[in-house]
């Protein structure tokens, strides 16, 4: 039997109506996958795919009333997102194998330091301290597709303290579900546990500490939380 040094501990979401929790391997996530969210960031989604880019599987939040507005950037941003769940995975999956790998279904928040983000886009620099920072995934609990099916369509939205931010339908993706695990599925071997955050449509803008979000998607999941004050006082 191995043993370690010291215990990390294991990212998990909870899974609605079923006992144990889902384990979490990797997060992927897809840039500018809603047209109307390319425009708003400044690119023509007609000229430009989707790419993916990751975050740590331990920048996963779930449970928490809130989480900190975090360090060292003063544009703290939301992106609502449907998250998929892979309970299996490959390599260079088509799409009915895609299909195959998902277990379920939640929302997401693909929290975002858009001033570092941008600084980095314009330096050529990595993403990863704009968008895989502390408690920059929050994921509702987790939907099977045994009971919520496969939503292709649907309103996806977000509210900031009761004033709603963002707004679209999920069969507005520029690459829809299937197109998304097959093309990742090229890039990398995908395997049970990891989760997919598919883009997030128009209306991304700033958060606050004391700002509370709901975010949800029509058949899916509802997700609650607040952005408390800054551990950095
Ligand atoms: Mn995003």
């Amino acid at each position: 039997m191995e043993t370690f040094l010291f215990e990390t501990p294991r990212p998990a979401l909870p899974i609605r109506g079923v006992e144990p929790l889902f384990p979490v391997r990797r997060i992927y996530c897809v840039g500018r996958n809603y047209a109307d969210h390319a425009r708003e960031m400044g690119h023509d989604p007609t000229r430009e795919q989707p790419f993916f880019f990751s975050k740590p599987a331990d920048a996963l939040v779930n449970g928490l009333p809130s989480v900190p507005y975090p360090s060292a950037t003063t544009d703290l941003q939301h992106e609502v997102e449907l998250v998929v769940a892979l309970h299996s995975g490959g390599r260079n999956l088509d799409a009915a194998r895609a299909r195959d790998c998902i277990y379920g279904y939640g929302v997401g928040l693909d929290l975002t330091r858009r001033d570092l983000q941008r600084a980095a886009r314009d330096k050529g620099h990595p993403w990863d301290m704009g968008k895989g920072f502390d408690g920059s995934a929050p994921v509702s609990t987790l939907i099977p597709a045994s009971a919520c099916g496969h939503p292709r369509s649907g309103r996806i939205e977000l509210s900031v303290n009761g004033q709603l931010r963002q707004q679209g339908d999920l069969s507005d993706m520029i690459l829809d579900v299937e197109m998304l695990i097959g093309r990742l599925s090229g890039l990398v071997e995908l395997r049970a546990g990891d989760l997919l955050f598919t883009g997030t449509p128009a209306g991304v803008s700033a958060l606050q500490p004391g700002d509370r979000i709901e975010a949800a998607i029509d058949g899916v999941a509802k997700l609650d939380l607040m952005i408390a004050p800054s551990l950095d006082g």
